[in-house]
């Protein structure tokens, strides 16, 4: 992976490389990233973080951290501070630059008053109601409203009683006088203003009116001094309404507004809405559960923020929507992880191997590599003793031809330990199921090499019985098992849900080495995936491992199968 080497391109770059050349705004580049604190952030807002934060860094310019907050019954505090954690989490910070849309409220106040006086905007009293029907559709032209000629002084007057809250809610708004006609339906007198008797969180009860996004947007990015407005492409159609305000108030600054396409991801929903729902009716444990594709649940899974960056380079920016397959995502995941991973032996399904021929009581030491891709890791120190555990699958009763792992009269080897050969199995006498393999080893093939060279095929893993640590570990799948559930708008979503996307494994072995582990930190179980320790819900005496991602891609293997 090399992030800084290959500098991307692409048509917003592409545009600012000509502004700066051009001298546009004095040759300045000043991105923002303005999240609405009504949810946690997800990995389609890691691309809109990356591409404002990335090109404020390519251009020695700024990026801000804009909370759009104007929108009080939906937000809330906990997400501003999970919003923050999680943009320096990915590597990007906003030093002294955090601002909040309520900042501005006595600024947009004035604004609005000033194209009440200009003549462009209205106290309008239709109920809700009529205001949509008044609108107008893609087909049919708008109506206008009986409210549109009030006169200014009336205007202002009316407007001044709404923010002294002698109006209940939905008895008037205050509307843009543009174009009942424009094709644009946004351009059809859009309401700029509505009555809520709510608190804010961070206003209070100060304004019992709110304004709208459109116009709280546009007038934000001008008074911050942002040069472009990088914003998804639904936005596209509010373009002109972003550009009408700017132009009839005459600001100073007018910050370019450039839309591209959304991140979509196979197998996931990107909405926080959603998002949201599937916290509260419990199909998820919250919104930083490892199975939801916001940034606290990748971390919490055990994602890097390397391989997230990664990622959003390898996708690019374009103007066209596309659905990104999530499997690119975990290729950027493993790259990373096997270059630095510390790798573990753990045993997820345990069956004891109980070696007949080697001394009671006795432990040794044997040295494990802590991660082939690197030597500057270095080793550790694996126990070895009697008993030890192996994972069931690595040992059949009647293998087929080509199974090249523990079976009776067969010899393996222990990864870093010895070359062991099957003797006897003791089973349940009801069940059936193998509860011991009885083994001998051979003291010769210490480190796993034998003198006399002889081919030993297989090499599984295993824990000493007497050392291992119990632990819990959490196999997580998909959520969704449909590969693009948005694109049912018809249906629920929540008919896609993967039933089984988390398996709890209960009584899984694994080696010492990871009680010095902390939470969060991750690892390569060998043979098996690579895993970290849950930040949440894991004690010293009882680890949680979730598993980040398995070692290659076998889910695209079943789905061809299947
Ligand atoms: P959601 O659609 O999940 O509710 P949103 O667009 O309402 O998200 P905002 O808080 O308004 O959430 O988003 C902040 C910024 O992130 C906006 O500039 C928005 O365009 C951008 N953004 C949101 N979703 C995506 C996505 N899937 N891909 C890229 N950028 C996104
Ligand atoms: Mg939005």
């Amino acid at each position: 992976m090399n992030e800084e080497a290959v500098r991307p391109s692409d048509f917003i770059r592409t545009i600012i490389a000509q502004d700066v050349e051009n001298g546009k705004y004095g040759g300045r580049v000043h991105t923002r990233f303005p999240p609405e604190p009504n949810g946690y952030l997800h990995i389609g807002h890691a691309k809109s973080i990356c591409l404002n934060f990335g090109i404020a860094r390519e251009y020695d310019g700024l990026c801000n951290l804009r909370f759009d907050d104007t929108n009080p019954e939906k937000e809330d505090v906990e997400y501003i501070e999970s919003i923050m954690e999680d943009v320096h989490w990915l590597g990007f910070d906003w030093e002294d630059r955090l601002y909040y849309a309520s900042d501005y409220f006595q600024q947009l106040y004035d604004y609005a008053r000033e194209l009440i006086r200009r003549g462009k905007a209205y106290v309008c009293s239709l109920s809700t109601g009529q205001i949509r029907e008044y609108r107008g559709t893609l087909t049919k032209p708008g109506k206008e409203s009986p409210y549109r000629n009030r006169s200014v002084e009336e205007n202002l007057k009316l407007f001044q009683r709404m923010k002294d809250g002698e109006f209940e809610e939905g008895a008037h708004v205050l509307r843009a006088k543009i174009d009942m006609t424009s094709p644009n339906i946004t351009l059809r007198d859009p309401t700029i203003y509505r009555i809520k008797k709510m608190s804010h969180h961070r206003t209070g009860d100060t304004w019992c009116i709110y304004p709208m996004y459109d116009f709280t947007h546009c007038l934000s990015d001008s008074i911050e001094g942002i040069t472009h407005s990088l914003c998804t492409i639904e936005f596209e159609i509010n373009r002109p309404l972003y550009d009408w305000f700017l132009d009839e108030l005459e600001v100073e600054s007018h910050p370019q507004q450039i839309e591209f396409a959304p991140l979509n991801l196979s197998y996931t929903i990107l909405s926080k809405r959603k998002l949201l729902q599937l916290g509260d009716e419990g199909h998820v444990s919250g919104w930083d559960d490892p199975r939801m594709p916001t940034i606290s649940g990748f971390r919490r899974r055990g994602y890097t923020p390397e391989a997230i960056r990664e990622f959003i380079n390898r996708i690019g920016v374009a103007k066209r929507d596309s659905l990104v397959d999530v499997a690119m995502l975990e290729y950027c995941l493993r790259e990373d992880l096997n270059r630095r991973a510390q790798r573990v032996m753990a045993v997820l399904h345990p069956v004891k191997v109980i070696i007949d021929n080697y001394p009671e009581g006795q432990v040794e030491q044997l040295d494990a590599v802590n991660n082939p891709e690197d030597d500057a890791m270095g080793t550790r120190a694996v126990p070895f003793s009697r008993e030890l555990f192996i994972d069931r699958d690595d040992f059949m009763e009647d293998p087929p031809k080509k199974y090249f792992r523990l079976s009776p009269g067969k010899e393996v080897r222990l990864r870093y330990g010895y070359y062991i050969t099957c003797t006897s199995i003791k089973k349940n006498p009801e069940t059936g199921i193998v509860e011991e393999i009885h083994c001998t080893y051979d003291p010769e093939t210490r480190g796993g090499t034998s003198p006399d060279r002889r081919k030993v095929k297989g090499t599984i893993h295993w824990v000493s019985a007497g050392q291992a640590v119990d632990a819990e570990v959490r196999l997580y799948d998909y959520l969704f098992s449909e590969p693009d559930p948005g694109a049912y708008p018809e249906r629920d979503f929540r008919e896609f849900l993967n039933p089984s996307s988390l398996e709890i494994l209960q009584d899984c072995k694994v080696e010492p080495f990871v009680k010095g582990l902390h939470p969060g930190d991750r690892m390569q179980f060998e043979r098996v995936g690579y895993f970290c320790l849950d930040s949440k819900d894991s004690t010293p005496e009882r680890p949680v491992f979730n598993r980040t991602v398995t070692l290659r891609d076998t889910w695209a293997k079943i789905r061809k199968k299947g």
